[in-house]
């Protein structure tokens, strides 16, 4: 999806910091952090939001779950703790429509969300 701006970071046409990526999911920092650590993790094929993950999701969702954790040790937020995030879709606060996880950590987080 040419006008997908998470594409274009999975193609490299936009630059970003890349932390880590398995061969299905990329991991890279957030332009405007929220957190200390603030790193997304999506999938590098295009998938909308949680919903078009679908049935066809098993094994991609431990793919990107499994990336996340990877990235909150070597951002050494494992044993302080973290918060993994999905927003999907208008109600769930997404603003880009290419889904992705929050890993953020480094600070208490506060409950409930906004
Ligand atoms: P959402 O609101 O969809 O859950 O999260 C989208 C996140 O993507 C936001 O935290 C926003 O700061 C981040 N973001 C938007 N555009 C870019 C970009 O071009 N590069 C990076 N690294 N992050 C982006
Ligand atoms: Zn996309």
């Amino acid at each position: 999806m040419s006008d997908c701006v998470f594409c274009r970071i999975a193609s490299g046409e936009i630059p970003a910091r890349v932390v880590a990526r398995n061969d299905r999911a990329l991991a890279f920092h957030d332009l405007n952090p929220q957190a200390p650590v603030h790193i997304l993790v999506m999938p590098t094929t295009h998938i909308a939001d949680a919903n078009d993950v679908g049935r066809g999701g098993a094994e991609l969702w431990p793919a990107i779950l499994d990336l996340a954790v990877d990235v909150a040790r070597t951002q050494g937020i494992a044993d302080s703790g973290y918060r993994l995030v999905i927003n999907s879709g208008s109600h769930g606060g997404q603003s880009v429509a290419h889904l992705h996880v929050h890993v953020l950590g480094g600070r208490r987080m506060a409950w409930p969300p906004g």
